[in-house]
């Protein structure tokens, strides 16, 4: 097994580099120029991170030419993932669209939807949301409720969804609907394109405890999209909707190792200089081994994310094995967030402040590692689907 870059695909890195530093602001990523805590500004740079890319021949490095990508392979939209977060490049706005949607739809949809969906997203000019999860439909979502009709040419869809991320800032949201009420729960589900610039559709926004308000309650009140905005099949959307969530689990997440090493040269950073009682906790043998036990945990995150993209090369989906990576790198994350955390809290008394050590780098790894574990599928799914699907256990009867 040759795990080292070739020379074509480092010589890529260097050009990778070179773009990253001609495009961002001198200084950015560091601590002097943080990510800007207010979200309507977050929102506009991460729009122009989005065209900035397009414009620049940087978006859909791994999607054909002909859809407005780049023609390139997987390998090299991981070295560009490594490089933005090695230079702590903006987050762009459409990572629903890029991340899960499109990948989705080069595999299941049809030629005119590629063509009608994939260059808008690409550019940014059309941004995308989630619709999945319900008020009593999140972890057992095959129970959703939201459905939709077929009437004439036109799909009208009725039903509620919550924790829609974006769902304020979106053109376009990915819908599952119940359009069987008649068969098995898991049957009778559509994967619909529904446009969200229309008076049926109504977006409440649901404010965090930071006071941002990054969740949508989204209700469609007889919202309405075309016939033909159905991906595969009419009823084979829990299909096309496992296949989005394979990519969620581990395709977008391929890459991210680069993310928490930064955050994990923040610790050692931060470890250098807190003092504790006794003396700087970087010579302190529990924050040490904690420290060395997360560096190699992000270098085996490193190498799962190989591993998948391997398969993808290989099959162009991804399997329940997805769920291993999601579930190791959302608990890993979290215990790099409680490292940080005590490293902080160690010197300080209260570590809850955004604005200290490193630009509020472990700060943020501590609340965003909470969510992970949640979005996408808690942990506690993760390992129901790793156990029965990967390992072939018995089926829990009570879930
Ligand atoms: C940051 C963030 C962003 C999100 N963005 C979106 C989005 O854009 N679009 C969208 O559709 N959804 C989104 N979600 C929702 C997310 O998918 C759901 O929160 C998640 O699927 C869990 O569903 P729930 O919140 O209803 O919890 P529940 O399903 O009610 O679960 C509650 C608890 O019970 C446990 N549990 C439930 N069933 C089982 C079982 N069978 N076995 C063992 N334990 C079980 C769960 O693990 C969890 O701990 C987002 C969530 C977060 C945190």
């Amino acid at each position: 097994m040759n795990i080292a870059y070739t020379e074509a695909e480092e010589a890529f890195r260097i050009r990778c580099r070179d773009f990253l530093e001609t495009v961002l602001p001198p200084g950015w990523g560091t601590p002097a120029h943080p990510v800007p805590a207010d979200a309507e500004e977050r929102a506009r740079v991460g729009l122009w991170w989005e065209k900035t890319l397009y414009a620049h021949g940087m978006a859909g490095l791994s999607w054909p030419r002909e859809y407005g990508g780049q023609g390139l392979s997987w390998v090299e939209e991981v070295i560009f993932a490594e490089e933005c977060a090695r230079a702590g490049a903006p987050s762009g706005i459409n990572g629903l669209g890029k991340g899960l949607l499109g990948p989705t739809l080069l595999v299941e949809g049809t030629d005119e939807q590629k063509r009608r969906f994939l260059p808008p997203l690409l550019a940014g000019d059309e941004v995308w949301c989630q619709g999945y999860s319900e008020p009593n439909s999140g972890s057992d979502l095959a129970s959703l409720r939201t459905r939709a009709e077929l009437q004439g040419d036109v799909w009208v869809i009725t039903g509620q969804k919550i924790w829609t991320s974006n769902a304020h800032l979106a053109d376009w949201c990915f819908v599952l609907a119940r359009t069987d009420p008649t068969v098995p729960k898991h049957r009778g589900i559509t994967f619909l394109l529904v446009p969200m610039r229309q008076p049926a559709v109504k977006v409440e926004p649901l404010v965090q405890l930071t006071g941002e308000a990054h969740f949508n309650q989204v209700s469609f009140d007889g919202a309405r999209t075309a016939r033909e905005n159905v991906v595969g099949q009419v009823n084979d959307g829990w299909r096309v909707a496992n296949t989005i969530l394979s990519f969620e689990r581990g395709v977008t997440i391929v890459g991210r190792y680069a993310h928490f090493m930064r955050e994990w040269e923040a610790a050692v950073e931060a470890a250098r200089t807190q003092t504790g009682e006794r003396g700087p906790l970087i010579e302190d043998s529990h924050f040490r081994q904690r420290l060395v036990a997360l560096w190699s945990e992000i270098q085996i995150l490193r190498f799962h994310g190989y591993n998948v993209i391997t398969q993808l090369q290989q099959q162009d989906k991804l399997g329940p094995e997805a769920s291993m990576l999601k579930l190791f790198y959302s608990e890993m994350h979290k215990r790099l967030g409680d490292l940080g955390m005590d490293i902080l809290g160690a010197a300080m008394p209260y570590a809850s402040g955004m604005d200290s050590v490193g630009g509020g780098t472990l700060h943020r790894a501590f609340f965003q590692a909470r969510a992970e574990t949640i979005f996408a599928g808690t942990s506690q799914i993760q390992r129901n689907v790793i156990a029965e699907r990967v390992l072939g256990l018995p089926r829990d009867q009570r879930s």
